[in-house]
């Protein structure tokens, strides 16, 4: 529906952290790769540098020179719904208060309709639901100086999914929703017991990149606020206490298999989903591989458990993004074929099983079960380390509508005819959850139909404000 983002922040008294946080954007390219920016503070005017494309695109030594300042925000984006246009692009800026404020948003909101109403915000004027919410803290600071209060005063009314990152000249923020949908974890530069700074960040692997080591996730519902006193919680009037409902999909597919979440390293959780998908759903086969990249870990688990041989049977490009995130099915489709290539040598007149991580439209499985049966393969059954998925996502990743989803329109064996395999079988929700065996929830709706929230009501209008791309948006006075 909307956007899978990266967030980034990070405070480090003394340190120059435009390069710190382009390192920390970096390791987040894999959350969005249609646009990237960073806003950036040196004590007393916040800079907004933000363009259309990846990360090393939009930013250079010469960029990243001339951004100076200790306090960042970062932001990686990718986009269907809102405006996929340099408007778009963040962090989104607003100069109010003392000083203003900059925000970066991981998710995707299920009231921006009725938020935008409450802020008089006409329908084309709107340019994603990340806009509406900078637009309704603006509108608090009448009453407040301080972004902590705006943030207490306007988080309880936002609905759906938020893990945003967010600045002013002097603090730093980050705060997820009720439900925990999107992850978000703190980090510490230097030791513990003589901190040298403090990040924030959609993944794990974002804070080894640049030295920093784990501190904990921030949970759900929290708000954390960075200054020179160190990160400090600070409280929400919540509407209502709700439990813990991280994407389960980021287990299976979307997080890197390096970053931890619920205490899991994601690799060895795909490992476990392959393990239990072979017990489950055991095959007559020669040789085990996965789609890579996703559905190589559980693949090993599938090969391990099972007995069958593992090999590596496609050969994938490095410089080629996800298929999967690619902004339209025709992109999607030719990026199968310049991503995948399989090795003949290896599958022909073999009996394959084929693990991938999941199926929306069935786009890159049907290209690879052709690739490999015209390279030889004698027999191909296809595994999937993630339940079929029926239901659209509204909580930021791109499932446009029921209509392109494989499952939800055909039964596992139609899908088997379709993709043109000898078999086909998905992980149950319960094996998947036993394979992560963490303790907190989960949603799982794409797979369930069971969402956590009310959903949107209606669909709000967006619309492209700006035309040409402009790279910089404002070196804009602090006071
Ligand atoms: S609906 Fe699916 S993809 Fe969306 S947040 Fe829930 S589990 Fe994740």
């Amino acid at each position: 529906m909307k956007e899978a983002c990266g967030v980034f922040g990070i405070y480090a008294p003394g340190r120059k952290v435009a390069n710190l946080t382009f390192d920390g954007l970096f390791a987040l390219q894999h959350r969005g790769q249609e646009s990237a920016g960073m806003a950036v503070s040196d004590g007393n005017t916040v800079t907004v540098v933000r363009d259309m494309g990846l990360v090393a695109t939009v930013f250079d030594e010469r960029t990243l020179s001339g951004l100076q300042g200790h306090l960042a925000i970062g932001h990686t984006r990718y986009s269907t719904h809102g405006a996929s246009d340099w408007d778009g692009a963040q962090p989104v800026y607003r100069p109010v208060g003392r000083a203003g404020f900059a925000l970066g948003h991981n998710g995707n909101l299920t009231n921006t309709t009725e938020l935008a109403e409450k802020v008089g915000m006409f329908p084309g004027s709107i340019v994603s639901d990340s806009d509406v919410v900078a637009e309704l803290l603006a509108h608090a600071f009448p009453e407040t100086e301080e972004l902590s209060a705006a943030l207490q005063a306007v988080l309880p009314i936002v609905e759906g999914a938020f893990s945003f990152v967010l600045m002013n000249t002097q603090k730093l923020f980050g705060v997820r929703d009720p439900y925990g949908f999107r992850p978000l974890c703190l980090g510490r530069l230097g030791p513990a017991d003589a901190p040298e700074g403090w990040v924030l960040a959609s993944e794990s692997p974002a804070l080894s990149v640049i030295g920093a080591s784990f501190v904990r996730e921030i949970a759900p519902g929290e708000l954390v606020v960075i200054d020179e006193e160190g990160p400090r919680s600070v409280s929400i009037p919540w509407l209502k206490e709700v439990g813990p409902r991280l994407c389960i999909f980021e287990f299976a597919y979307i997080a890197r298999p390096d970053s931890k979440l619920y205490g899991r390293e994601v690799h060895a959780t795909r490992c476990r989903m392959g393990e239990l998908l072979a017990a489950q759903a055991p095959a007559e086969a020669d040789l085990v591989m996965g789609v890579p990249e996703s559905g190589v870990p559980a693949a090993e688990g599938f090969a391990r458990a099972s007995g069958i041989p593992y090999g590596q049977g496609l050969v994938k490009n490095r410089y080629i993004g996800r298929s999967f995130i690619a902004p339209d099915q025709q992109a999607r489709g030719d990026a199968v074929r310049r991503k995948l290539n399989p090795l003949p040598e290896t599958v022909n007149g073999k009996r394959l099983v084929v693990v991938d991580d999941s199926i929306v439209r069935g786009t890159t499985q049907r290209s690879v079960v052709r690739m490999l049966r015209e390279a030889g393969a004698t027999e191909v059954h296809l595994r999937i380390s993630s339940p079929p998925w029926r239901w659209p996502c509204f909580y930021g990743i791109d499932t446009p509508s029921t209509d392109e989803l494989l499952a939800a329109n055909h039964t596992i064996e139609e899908i088997t005819e379709i993709l043109g395999v000898d078999s086909l079988a998905y992980i149950s929700v319960e094996n998947l959850k036993a394979a992560i065996g963490a303790d907190g929830g989960f949603c799982d709706a794409c797979f369930t139909g069971d969402y956590p929230t009310a959903l949107p009501t209606s669909t709000p209008v967006l619309f492209r404000v700006r035309e040409k791309p402009v790279a910089y948006q404002a070196v804009l006075p602090g006071v």
